[in-house]
């Protein structure tokens, strides 16, 4: 199965990226994201050691999570979060990267069982200000950030972002830029963040040499996924 071959392909871009760019190694870690993909695809992946899996539906992540409980697997909600799926997230789910109300934090602090271990969170950020996108502007991060960091039942990692589409190399890494200095400013606000979920299949090269700690890729694993 090319799954096997690809992931190969892509852990070793990742770590040639990291050379490149003075990174240390292994500072850039890779979250499979397995939206859309079936069960038999994502076994393919625990085959080649992956064990971090990014999902944007909660119904179609259930059935998978489900199906995969005998595996230590890490499963990352990457979608828009609707209120009704608050409690399943919360419940069901070790990290949330798209953060984007203060409200919907609240709720899934209210949500995370006791019996679990506090639920990571990254805030989104809306860095190109696209209409069609969700995350917050960085204009209003720092209020945000500091909000979410005093809810004990979440702990927040750090900062995502789906910039604009580029194709070229110095246009992406322009914007993930924008991204490390955000970081860096929350940082110095004296917020503990140890994660810049940034980068794609386009566009992750970029995104490591801008800083990126985690990198998530679907179509570069999987190849074309049938879109809902
Ligand atoms: C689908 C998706 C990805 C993966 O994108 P690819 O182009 O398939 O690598 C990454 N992050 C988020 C938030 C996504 O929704």
């Amino acid at each position: 199965m090319s799954v096997k071959r690809n992931i190969k392909k892509i852990i070793t871009e990742i770590r040639q990226t990291e050379k490149a760019f003075n990174r240390l190694p292994y500072s850039v870690s890779l979250l499979v994201v397995s939206k859309s993909q079936s069960l038999d695809k994502i076994k393919a992946a625990i085959a080649m050691e992956q064990n971090r899996f990014g999902e944007n539906y909660v119904q179609e992540a259930m059935v998978k999570i489900n199906a995969l409980r005998d595996y230590q697997l890490e499963w990352h909600f990457i979608g828009a979060i609707q209120t009704n799926k608050i409690h399943l997230i919360a419940t069901h789910f070790d990290w949330v990267q798209s953060i984007s109300h203060l409200k919907i934090a609240q709720a899934l602090n209210f949500s995370r069982p006791l019996g679990l271990a506090p639920l990571s969170v990254c805030i989104q950020v809306n860095i190109s200000k696209e209409k069609s996108k969700s995350g917050i502007h960085l204009a209003n991060l720092l209020e945000l950030a500091e909000a979410v960091n005093k809810l004990d039942r979440l702990r927040l990692r750090g900062l995502m972002a789906i910039p604009a589409y580029y194709k070229d190399f110095n246009s992406q890494k322009l914007l993930f830029d924008k991204m490390k200095e955000a970081q860096q400013q929350l940082i110095e606000k004296g917020l503990l963040l140890d994660v810049l979920s940034l980068g794609m299949t386009h566009d992750f090269s970029a995104a490591i040499s801008a800083g990126s700690t985690m990198v998530r890729i679907g179509m570069g694993i999987f190849g074309l996924r049938e879109e809902k």
